[in-house]
């Protein structure tokens, strides 16, 4: 898996070349066949290890995280998220380039549901199951204590690995709920492209997710 960690190695759970799912494997094989500059490999979270608040996205974007190897850069779906995070204070850019572009997220990671590109960005549940036990591990960090999930799919993947009842703690834009080790976990839609464009996702819509975000980890442990 590829690290960009503010400039710190990757955990030693992470597998740089995990294929324990074959349908994904195969088809960033397939990718890096059409596109051989692109990494194709699982996307590390970006981020230290110690932040806070921790972003979970769906799974790497084809021409995004899956061409640049850091999670939501390259492609459409970041452009809302790195500019809010900037004016949040969470990144030193407003702009997520590629890995060596000098960005430097603040008390905030980044990671995805999926580590890998699905076909059609759909991962299915035995592919979400596998990568679960990634997840829970970045769950896990002794330091964090707010989650954003973006959107239903991370919304169930943060749930599944800590072993909680879904149907007791549904997905809603900018709900928040308790999770089972403590932590605050609060949802948003997807900032994708297709979300913002039909305005399902606004930025004033972010914006006020970031500010209960900001207001949380403002007040004490
Ligand atoms: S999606 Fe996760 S478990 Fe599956 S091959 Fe990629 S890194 Fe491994």
């Amino acid at each position: 898996m590829n690290s960009d960690l503010n400039g710190k190695p990757p955990p030693t759970w992470y597998r740089k070349n995990c294929r324990d799912c074959p349908r994904l494997s195969e088809f960033l094989d397939q990718v890096k066949r059409e596109h051989g500059d692109y990494i194709c490999k699982p996307v590390a979270p970006s981020g230290a290890r110690h932040a806070e608040f921790l972003i979970v996205g769906l799974a790497p974007g084809k021409h995004g995280a899956n061409a640049t190897g850091r999670p939501f850069t390259g492609d459409h779906a970041g452009v809302l998220l790195y500019r809010t995070l900037h004016r949040f204070g969470f990144s030193s850019a407003a702009q997520s380039h590629h890995l060596d572009d000098g960005l430097v997220l603040h008390n905030c990671r980044i990671t995805n549901a999926v580590k890998c590109l699905p076909p059609e960005n759909k991962p299915r549940g035995d592919e979400i199951a596998n990568c679960n036990h990634y997840l829970a591990a970045e769950l896990a960090e002794a330091h964090l204590r707010l989650v954003l999930a973006l959107g239903g799919l991370a919304h169930r993947a943060v749930l599944r690995a800590l072993g909680m009842v879904q149907s007791h703690h549904s997905f809603a834009h900018n709900a928040e709920h308790r999770l089972a080790n403590g932590l605050a976990l609060i949802d948003s839609y997807h900032c994708s492209r297709y979300n913002t464009n039909t305005r399902r996702l606004t930025e004033v819509m972010f914006a006020r997710v970031f500010e209960k975000i900001s207001t949380r980890l403002q007040q004490p442990a």
